[in-house]
């Protein structure tokens, strides 16, 4: 019998019957960057290992944030060295195993009358000790000019600011891409399964897992079960009567996308208003996002949305930061909003408390993992290993090979990932893709370009675009529904192609044709591809700025 590709709807159908029939080492319950990260660390070292998504790979926090890969600077001016010390660390390492992925971008630090400069200067030196900086990395004074050639319309009293480097990815895409790293190597995976622990006289013994495709439940025994669900850690033990051995504490940040040439800033910067409030804004391709609000969060887990308000307020502190920029709301293109997970400081504001990750056994069976950051996961996933370890009372088998295995994206590109880029954006040409959609596909995807070459060599209608409004290709649709578990509408165009927050018009012209890729793959009847098209469009709509309350 010939395995299915794991990611493939014969693979996952497959990974779900696997999990049931033998014990599992560890079963990891959340399909974020901190579950997909414990499950490829504990697949590479040789662990029996299932992880399980109760929606998709990403779909919660981890599609949501920044999307930087950073070192952290922010935190030194709290004394959180270590944590700066890991996360700047993280970055080369994060840069070698996912190269395709993980871009450079500079990262502008503007300094203003009333800043104290020499502090910033002071500061970002040891940032560069901490992070090792390559000379290319290294940070570097500019005066107000140079500072507003790369920011025009920046506020005044400008008085210089500093320039270093950071990285920007695609949370989403990284998060899968570790989800499917270790499904290659062993893992059994499955997203639209939702795990509820099964207890046993005091011990965590596994859990049921319930495909929501098919609405089948199966028992799946593991000798330890992480609880990686992130905003939902707390709701994943209380659904088994038990409880959070470390206060946590809930926040919410929200972002809004721009279009580039209603403020078109080279890189990333810092934003600090007038007032003193903060954020950032970071360029993409022809868009700009601008984050974060940092609120204490009480309401839904599921499904987090902007507010109007929010959207006004982070608004205006962007309006204030470049008062010639002439932003109104109408230049908003997308939003989104994220949940962040903190392990409770008394007396601190949720911006104020720290970004530590904390790892806790006090079931047996079980170990919890809570906060921490995209950029750290690998440590995270370390941290979490050792203490299963403990609980199993045996060494992991094998080593911590996390930092030496290439993602899926990334195999091919070996020391020139620039290289790599320029012969696929030209093959690409030469089979007639526009400039644009080259420049979104070399930016978001890797290998996969090879594979959507390959398509084209059976069928060259397979590099069509999927609406000629939309820079994206069928082919991104077929590929995702063999070959990267997209399951419904929504997996594909938010979370595979990133069509959701930075398509034109949130990509809806090219969702019908997406549905019908997808639908041909997946076996859809037409009644349920108008029901995956109904539920996008709702979707999109949700992601937009909400109307003025009436
Ligand atoms: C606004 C914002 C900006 C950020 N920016 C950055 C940044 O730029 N760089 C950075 O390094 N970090 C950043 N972070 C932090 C980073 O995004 C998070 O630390 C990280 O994404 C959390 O991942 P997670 O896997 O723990 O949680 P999640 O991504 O939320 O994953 C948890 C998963 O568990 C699943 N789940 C829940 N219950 C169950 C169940 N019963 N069965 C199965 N599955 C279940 C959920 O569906 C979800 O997918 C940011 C955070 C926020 C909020």
């Amino acid at each position: 019998m010939t395995v299915p590709h794991p990611f493939s709807p014969e693979g996952r159908a497959h990974a779900l019957e696997e999990m049931a029939r033998t014990r599992l080492d560890v079963l990891v319950v959340g399909g974020g960057i901190t579950g997909a990260g414990i499950a490829r660390d504990a697949a590479l070292r040789g662990w029996r290992v299932g992880l399980v998504e109760k929606e998709d790979f990403g779909s919660g926090t981890s599609s949501r944030s920044s999307k930087i890969i950073h070192g952290g600077v922010r935190y030194l001016e709290y004394g959180q060295f270590l944590l700066v010390r890991e996360s700047a660390r993280e970055r080369r390492v994060l840069r070698h195993i996912a190269p395709h992925l993980v871009h450079p971008i500079p990262f502008l630090y503007p300094i203003f009358g009333g800043d104290r400069f020499w502090m910033i200067r002071v500061g970002m030196a040891l940032f560069d000790r901490m992070a090792s900086a390559t000379p290319a990395e290294r940070s570097r004074t500019l005066d107000p000019a140079l500072v507003r050639e790369r920011l025009p319309g920046l506020r005044d009293p400008l008085r210089g600011g500093v320039l270093y480097m950071e990285y920007i990815t695609d949370d989403a895409r990284f998060t899968t891409e570790n989800a499917l790293s270790a499904a290659l190597h062993g893992a059994r995976v499955a997203n639209h399964a939702r795990a509820q622990l099964l207890v046993s006289r005091g011990q965590v013994v596994g859990a049921e897992v319930t495909d929501a495709l098919t609405g089948r439940t199966r028992a799946v025994h593991a000798r330890v079960v992480v609880n990686a669900t992130g905003p939902w850690a707390a709701h994943t033990l209380a659904a088994a009567d038990l409880s959070p051995a470390r206060p946590l504490v809930l926040s919410k940040g929200i972002h809004l996308l721009l279009d580039a040439s209603a403020l078109p800033i080279r890189g990333a910067c810092f934003l600090k208003a007038s007032g003193g409030r903060r954020g950032l804004a970071m360029r993409r391709m022809d868009h700009v996002y601008v984050g974060t609000s940092d609120e204490e969060y009480g309401g839904p887990l599921d499904a987090p949305r902007t507010t109007r308000a929010e959207v006004e307020e982070l608004l205006s502190m962007v309006q204030d930061c470049f008062p010639s920029a002439g932003l109104r709301i109408e230049h908003v293109r997308a939003t989104w909003a994220g949940i962040r997970t903190l392990v409770l400081q008394r007396g601190k504001t949720t911006r104020d408390t720290s970004r530590a990750d904390a790892v806790w056994s006090d079931t047996p069976g079980l170990v919890t993992i809570a906060g921490g950051k995209l950029t750290t996961y690998r440590p995270m996933a370390r941290r979490t290993l050792r203490a299963v370890a403990r609980q199993l009372g045996e060494d992991p088998p094998g080593p911590d090979r996390t930092a030496e295995v290439i993602l899926p994206g990334g195999e091919l590109m070996g020391r020139d990932p620039e290289g790599y880029r320029k012969t696929r954006a030209r093959a690409l040409a030469t089979r007639g893709v526009g400039p644009e959609a080259v420049a979104r596909l070399t930016w978001l995807y890797g290998r996969q370009l090879d594979d959507l070459l390959a398509l084209a060599d059976r069928d060259p209608a397979w590099l069509e675009l999927l609406h000629p409004d939309v820079p994206a290709l069928r082919g991104e649709a077929l590929l995702a529904a063999e070959r990267e578990m997209a399951s419904t509408l929504i997996d594909f165009m938010d979370r595979r192609s990133a069509l959701l927050l930075f398509g034109p018009g949130q990509g809806e012209t090219a969702a019908p044709a997406a549905a019908e890729v997808l639908g041909d793959v997946l076996g859809w009847s037409a009644e349920r591809r108008a029901g995956e098209l109904a539920a996008y469009r709702a979707y999109a709509a949700e992601h937009r700025v909400p109307a003025p309350p009436p």
